[in-house]
């Protein structure tokens, strides 16, 4: 039976991809949280609210038993921490953290080069198909149709805009053919002058328990294209991540994505 350790195990995706992993029928093999944490000792399961899976929350990756593949949704500087022990150890990698800047990004994956390592900014079919339909959309709405993304998610996410929003950004760029970077607008405030044509613009909301909103808008005179994709329980992540662990136990290394998992590219 595959074996899988899961990091920030008390967290709000940890516990649900505690109880993804119970649902599949597949071993909780170890669980830590950060040192310091008060959920330190805790039993995994019960903290996940699916009763006691003899798995208790610990601060030391090194101490938990050997496992097939570790699941990570923490923060950037924790999954590198991770990924140096991933890849002393061989062990498979699914990476779901969100937030990391170009340079801890080269980084992340410099250290995990020789492993086989899923990361998605989105663990959803449902996304996964929508970035699809946006790359699609964005080849036939060219720049005459302003792209706009709209994000929307609980008042304690911290990194902004979303993993899922750039990515979606970066589908339009895909579908058009021009270079992210250069068309990416985060802010605008004050005197802003009037829209630059063919930029793709960012809006963000954090506000209450919203699990997670995307909206990508084309408008240009006289209509307007929305593809917009709303998730309501964080256990559509990790049924998608878990999905993502089985699909790497077969795979050599190299750095996939959801695409790759659900054979979408
Ligand atoms: P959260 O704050 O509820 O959980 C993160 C947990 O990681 C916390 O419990 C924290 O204590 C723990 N942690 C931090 N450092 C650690 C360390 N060194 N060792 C062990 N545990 C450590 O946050 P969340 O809402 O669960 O989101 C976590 C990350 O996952 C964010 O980056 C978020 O954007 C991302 N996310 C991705 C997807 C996706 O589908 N890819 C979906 C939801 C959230």
């Amino acid at each position: 039976m595959m074996r899988i350790i899961v990091v920030g195990a008390g967290g709000r995706m940890g516990r649900n991809l505690v109880r993804a992993i119970a649902g599949e029928g597949l071993e909780l093999a170890g669980a830590t949280e950060r040192p310091g944490s008060d959920l330190l000792g805790r039993d995994a399961g019960e903290l996940a609210g699916i009763g006691s899976l003899d798995v208790p929350i610990i601060d030391e990756l090194q101490q938990c038993p050997q496992a097939d593949v570790l699941i990570d949704f923490t923060l950037p500087e924790s999954s590198l921490a991770h990924a140096r022990f991933a890849a002393g150890s061989g062990m498979r990698m699914v990476v779901g953290t969100t937030g990391f800047t170009a340079p801890q990004l080269h980084d992340f994956k410099s250290i995990l080069s020789e492993n086989a390592v899923v990361m998605a900014a989105n663990f959803s079919i449902g996304v996964n198909l929508t970035l699809g339909l946006i790359r699609r959309a964005a080849e036939v709405l060219d720049e005459s149709y302003d792209a706009e993304i709209i994000e929307a998610h609980h008042k304690a996410k911290v990194d902004a805009p979303s993993g899922t929003a750039l990515a979606m950004g970066r589908a339009v760029a895909e579908g058009r053919a021009v270079d992210f970077n250069e068309q990416a607008v985060y802010t605008r405030h004050g005197h802003t002058g009037q829209r630059e044509n063919g930029s793709i613009g960012f809006s963000v909301i954090r506000a209450g328990d919203i699990v997670g909103e995307h909206t990508t808008m084309f408008a240009a005179a006289g209509e307007r294209v929305e593809i917009r994709h709303v998730a309501t329980d964080r256990m559509t992540f990790a049924n998608g991540a878990v999905r993502a662990a089985k699909w790497l136990q077969h795979q050599s290394s190299g750095f996939y994505d959801m695409c790759h998992v659900l054979d979408m590219q």
